[in-house]
């Protein structure tokens, strides 16, 4: 899970790395809190937001408010801004690339830093690899100073003790937080010392059930950041944690992994049919998250059939097949059903099935071609 910056620089923060001071604003109610001048900073959670404008330097309290209307109507790569971070101006006297983050290639950490920092370090490591340094850390020795002594001194920072702090600082992150990249593009060289003018922090979900409450909050954090949703179905999709994608068609359909999910879209595409929705969950579900995705895809009014699609591999049939059942159970047969089911425990999820009055097909081609007949008819 990749942090907004706010919520890393609040980590930063109670790890006692230096940040500028900053407020949030997430309406033009709220920019009248924040001081001129300042610099407004997009809330989304993709880099290069300088480039694409997401970051602005206002220098007087109605340039403030401006700016603050401007930036919560935009959007970078796709992402509506609804959040700002206004943050107090800071004079530059050099932007350095500072990241720990677990090497891909020996799966350790590494501490990797440059002089060339505040742009894309993909594009710095593309076009001067040279300026980037890069140290292991044995995990049983731990971090120690001479590293990030030895790349200051490369690098020329002059506060070298602010340095080696900060460096300690991300390892502790990386470490106590389960985190696999920390960085900073740009630390700051300031008058004061070294500061993170930036944050990145990508945590680990393996790890989630080591950190429960913290992944809760920042999740919901970002939930209440986003737009209000449009419909009831979306709503309820972002409340069970479900992936759902309107569309515009009248069939319903769930699949239980992505690419079975594509290739039904597909299909129905090619029997002349139209999706209601798109919504897989995730290849590894269970009862409940069948149940819900069902409640989510059907709280779809537009939806007349309703096409589940399941492939099992570490999803289990059975399991599934309760959570279908389940639902019957509760909401009754809101909607013509057409299951195709195979794979993990098939033949205890097909009894189910039965039972409730439902034949799951074998055939996916064949599956799809009733669901869309069905609803041609209803
Ligand atoms: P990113 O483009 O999404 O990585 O956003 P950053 O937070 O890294 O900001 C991009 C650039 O804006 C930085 O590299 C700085 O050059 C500039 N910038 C951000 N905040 C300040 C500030 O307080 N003062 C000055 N002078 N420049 C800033
Ligand atoms: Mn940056």
């Amino acid at each position: 899970m990749r942090l907004l910056e706010f919520q890393a620089k609040q980590l930063f923060g109670e790890y006692g790395i230096p940040i500028p001071r900053g407020i949030l604003i997430t309406s033009v109610d709220d920019a009248s809190r924040a001081e001129a001048p300042a610099v407004l900073k997009a809330q989304v959670i993709v880099g290069g937001r300088g480039k694409a404008g997401g970051i602005r330097l206002v220098r007087t309290a109605e340039e403030v408010i401006n700016g603050v209307q401007d930036l919560l109507q935009m959007s970078i790569k796709g992402y509506p801004i609804s959040a700002l971070l206004a943050e107090e101006p800071i004079q530059i006297k050099h932007e350095y690339y500072l990241s720990v983050l677990y090497d891909k290639k020996t799966n350790a950490p590494m501490i990797m830093a440059s002089a060339a920092g505040g742009v894309d370090i993909e594009q710095v490591s593309r076009e001067n690899p040279e300026k980037i340094i890069r140290s292991n850390i044995d995990s049983f020795i731990g971090l120690q100073k001479y590293t990030p002594r030895y790349m200051a001194a490369k690098l020329g920072i002059g506060d070298m003790d602010g340095f080696i702090d900060i460096v300690g600082k991300l390892y502790d992150i990386l470490l106590e937080c389960d985190a696999t990249l920390v960085e900073i593009n740009p630390l700051v060289e300031t008058e004061h010392g070294l500061l993170a003018l930036d944050a990145k922090i990508v945590l680990d979900d393996r790890a989630e059930f080591r950190h429960e409450e913290r992944f809760a909050r920042i999740r919901q954090e970002q939930r209440d950041l986003n737009k209000k949703p449009k419909t009831e179905a979306e709503r309820l999709a972002n409340e069970r944690n479900i992936t759902y994608v309107p569309l515009e068609g009248n069939i319903a359909m769930i699949a239980d992994g992505a690419g079975t999910g594509m290739l039904t879209l597909d299909l129905i595409q090619d029997e002349g049919g139209g999706a209601a929705n798109f919504c897989e969950m995730g290849g590894l579900a269970n009862t409940q998250i069948m149940f819900d995705a069902m409640e989510v895809v059907l709280a779809n009014p537009k939806a007349k059939v309703l096409l589940i699609t399941l492939i099992g591999g570490l999803t289990r049939m059975d399991e599934i097949a309760e959570g279908i059942a389940q639902y019957i159970r509760v909401h009754g047969r809101m909607v013509p059903m057409v299951v195709r089911m195979c794979g993990t425990q098939e033949e205890v999820g097909r009894a189910t099935l039965h039972d409730i009055g439902i034949e799951p097909f074998e055939d996916l081609v064949k599956t799809v071609q009733a669901a869309v007949s069905l609803a041609r008819t209803v």
